[in-house]
């Protein structure tokens, strides 16, 4: 126990129950540091429950009851961590964790069944959970809101059973059980009652299988229902072929007009053009992160990576300020560390590529590969999106960019587009970050991926590389727990590699209760 990396056991902090038995000992400035965070987190969450909108909300909305486990989430993705690595993983996740509370605060100041404020309804825009908001960028004095997003994508990473309730609602009506989990479990929330009503409309995307365009209709009918009009972004999957370009772009000004009609705001391309701006020096950042991982220093990896690049790129899109300047001073914190050399764990055994769909119940898995076997994230398959600079001021370049950045959002940047983006890019991600392992996630119900399975393993033997597969089901731990992922690892790290642990108290943990 001490501020050096790696002092203490990790394992012995887990409890069985839903916290842990203690907070970690960094040593004494590192801790302080880290309470003062903790301390700042409880006080935000007392500030939303002082409006009386958001003290509804709690108690209208089931999903809500896992934001109690904010701070046991922070804590579970900082675990290990000391100095600048501490400090760049607390910028990322409290931030994340303010603009969440500010999506709520307005979700249910709006809600028909919370604060009821029509005015403010009128100036929401619906988005889903998995779309890029970028064409939110040209209404300024309009919001755009993703319920889906507070009420599973965040409440599954805050509490792994968060929508187990929502998927048994689902299979009640008859579908079957081997749909993703995450368009599931939204569908479930919309036919429990339980999805927050608001917005002048709402635009959807194709997002990326045929489960997103299940869950999709769901929803479109529930808006409808609720005089909500909703248009249907159709982005072409072959996202590589030029071909598709001009139909994409089509698409946006579509959507673009719709927006106008049914709030009677104009698109501003003064705004716009500002917020691709930050857009751009944000894509600049994460690079820079990411070109830190090909050295034998990296410093932004795993799932402080993964988490924080999934939400500047996609819901962010350059709209948020707070967001380009906590950028700054995470790239600054990462040169100071990376020209000192410093490490995140004692040992550094294997360079790992993460690939495939993460399971959202226990994203905090990358940090334990790290902790017990040395094996580094480098980069995720999540984070390896459109890096290409937007135009800043181009009017028609611009909707060309809004249609390729749809095309290319997170997840449907891979999982569609042909075998070249999923198969052949890994070996490219391999020998450009030096990696020596690719850790595979098999999501078992994700269709997108599950037929190339022994693609993955024929091309894994003809570039040397290690491949190890680790199974989970998105959003239902029911089905493959924790320990049953850690344990697809710790079998491979034994028999194949025959090596030892380099933190053995993490190799089963009683973690099964936990949030
Ligand atoms: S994980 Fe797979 S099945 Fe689920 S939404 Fe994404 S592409 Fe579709």
């Amino acid at each position: 126990m001490g501020k050096a990396v790696g002092s203490e056991k990790l394992g012995n902090l887990y409890s069985g129950g839903k916290v842990r038995k203690r907070r970690e000992w960094r040593g004494l400035k590192d801790t302080l540091y880290d309470y003062w965070r903790w301390l700042k987190i409880m006080k935000m969450l007392a500030g939303f429950l002082m409006h009386p909108h958001n003290l509804k909300g709690m108690f209208r909305y089931r999903w809500m009851l896992n934001y109690i486990a904010v701070p046991a989430m922070i804590d579970k993705h900082t675990v290990g961590l000391r100095g600048n690595h501490l400090k760049i993983a607390h910028e990322e996740y409290d931030l994340v964790a303010k603009d969440v509370a500010q999506l709520l605060n307005t979700a249910f100041k709006a809600d028909k069944y919370c604060g009821n404020d029509q005015e403010l309804s009128k100036r929401i825009v619906v988005l889903d959970e998995n779309e890029m908001f970028t064409i939110m960028c040209g209404f300024p004095n309009l919001k755009s809101i993703s319920w889906e997003t507070a009420a599973v994508y965040v409440a599954v990473l805050l509490h792994g059973d968060a929508v187990t309730h929502y998927l048994d609602v689902l299979q009640e009506m008859g579908v079957p059980g081997d749909v993703c989990p995450m368009p599931a479990a939204e569908a479930g929330v919309v036919i429990d009652g339980d999805m927050p009503v608001f917005g002048a409309c709402a635009i959807q995307c194709n997002t990326t299988c045929d489960g997103s365009l299940m869950g999709n209709g769901i929803m479109a009918r529930a808006y409808e229902r609720e005089g909500i009009p909703v248009f249907q972004i159709a982005a072409p999957l072959r996202h590589l072929e030029e071909g598709v370009q001009e139909y994409a772009a089509q698409e946006i000004r579509n959507a673009i007009r719709f927006i106008e009609e049914n709030t009677g705001h104009k698109w501003d391309w003064d705004n716009y053009f500002t917020c691709m701006k930050r857009f751009n020096e944000e894509t600049q950042h994460r690079v820079s992160w990411m070109e830190m991982s090909r050295t034998d220093f990296p410093q932004v990896i795993g799932a402080n990576l993964a988490l924080y690049s999934e939400t500047t790129y996609m819901a962010i899109a350059g709209r948020v300020q707070d967001f380009l300047e906590a950028d700054r001073r995470i790239s600054k914190l990462a040169k100071e560390s990376f020209e000192r050399k410093e490490i995140l764990v004692p040992e550094y055994r294997h360079r790992a590529i993460i690939w495939g769909v993460q399971s959202q119940y226990y994203t905090d898995f990358l940090p334990w590969l790290q902790n017990c076997w040395g094996i580094l994230p480098l980069v995720d398959m999540l984070s390896l999106v459109y890096f290409d600079k937007v135009s800043e001021d181009d009017k028609e370049q611009a909707i060309y960019d809004i249609a390729k950045l749809y095309q290319e959002m997170i997840m449907r940047n891979r999982t569609h587009g042909g075998y070249e983006v999923l198969l052949d890019d890994l070996w490219r991600f391999c020998e450009y970050y030096n990696a020596d392992m690719v850790i595979l996630w098999e999501h078992i119900s994700c269709k997108a991926l599950d037929g190339m399975h022994g693609l993955f393993e024929e091309r894994a033997r003809e570039h040397g590389i290690k491949l190890i597969w680790v199974n989970h089901d998105l959003m239902d731990p029911r089905v493959i727990g924790r320990q049953a992922i850690r344990d697809d690892v710790n079998r491979y790290m034994r028999s194949v590699m025959q090596e030892e642990p380099i933190d053995p108290s993490l190799e089963i943990l009683d973690d099964e209760n936990a949030w």
